[in-house]
């Protein structure tokens, strides 16, 4: 049997299926991811450039060298993996997309219930009194130099509503937990599995499948393991499902 039949079978069978999906999904999309040869680690050590540490001790390093991550963001489209996830979640193969970017691909590309444990580049939030402001307009004064960004409501410090090294986690980390612990299977799609506590969820199903450029540390624990371009495979598989 091949490998899309046996991941086939395996998401046909599922009582409770979820997807993970890290920073590689989006690379076909333009969007450099971590550890990669042209990941953002050729640039900064995003453990230190994108900590809270930075932001409050140094806001001026951090607006020039953690922030240009999500500039990079802006004008991206979603590529046609994001858009086989988005199917695979509308006939039901699949529930929760649990994804630890802060592009909204997943969302653009039709994907309904999202699970983004690492917060959205999308929105700014005030520390304070949790006033929302809209990435563009906040980044329009974070570019005319005020920095950091004043709540234009109470006067606190705004910041961006990604989570940093060093932050909580939010609440859709406890609703991904919960999602992951109803599901028996999981689809994990570009990610290394390096950033905790994320990483721990694979080790809660029984049968995992595993999309991703490279190896990670859960190749031994994964039914099945495609080492390549996720969007090309996921497509296949989509496909094949609704065969
Ligand atoms: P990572 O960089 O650690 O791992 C990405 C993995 O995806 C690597 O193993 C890489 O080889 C693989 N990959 C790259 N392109 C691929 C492709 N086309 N198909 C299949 N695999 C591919 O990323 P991570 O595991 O998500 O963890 C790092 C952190 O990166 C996350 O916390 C996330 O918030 C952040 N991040 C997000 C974005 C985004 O929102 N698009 C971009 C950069 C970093």
């Amino acid at each position: 049997m091949d490998k899309l039949a046996r991941a086939t079978e395996i998401l046909k069978n599922a009582k409770y299926a979820v997807c993970l999906t890290g920073a590689g999904i989006s690379t076909e999309s333009g969007i450099p991811d971590f550890r990669s040869d042209r990941g953002y680690y050729t640039n900064f050590i995003p453990e230190d450039a994108l900590s809270v540490g930075v932001l409050e001790s140094n806001p001026q390093r951090f607006y020039k060298e953690g922030y240009t991550i999500l500039k990079d963001l802006e004008g991206k489209e979603p590529n046609p993996g994001h858009v086989a996830l988005a199917k695979m979640q509308e006939k039901g193969v699949i529930h929760e997309i649990i994804t630890q970017n802060i592009d909204d691909l997943h969302q653009a590309a039709g994907a309904k219930q999202v699970l983004q444990v690492h917060g959205d580049a999308s929105t700014a939030r005030c520390e304070r009194c949790n006033y929302r402001e809209d990435f563009k307009a906040f980044d329009e004064r974070v570019q005319s130099g005020e920095i950091p960004p004043k709540c234009p409501k109470c006067g606190g410090v705004m910041r961006t509503n990604v989570v940093l090294f060093g932050d909580a986690m939010p609440q859709a980390f406890d609703d991904a937990v919960r999602a992951t612990e109803k599901a028996d299977t999981m689809i994990v799609v570009g990610s290394s599995l390096k950033v905790m506590p994320v990483a721990y969820l694979p080790r809660m199903v029984e049968h995992l499948i595993i999309i991703n450029k490279g190896t990670t540390p859960y190749d031994h624990n994964a039914d099945v393991i495609f080492d390549g371009e996720a969007s090309p495979i996921l497509t296949e598989l989509e496909k094949r499902l609704s065969e």
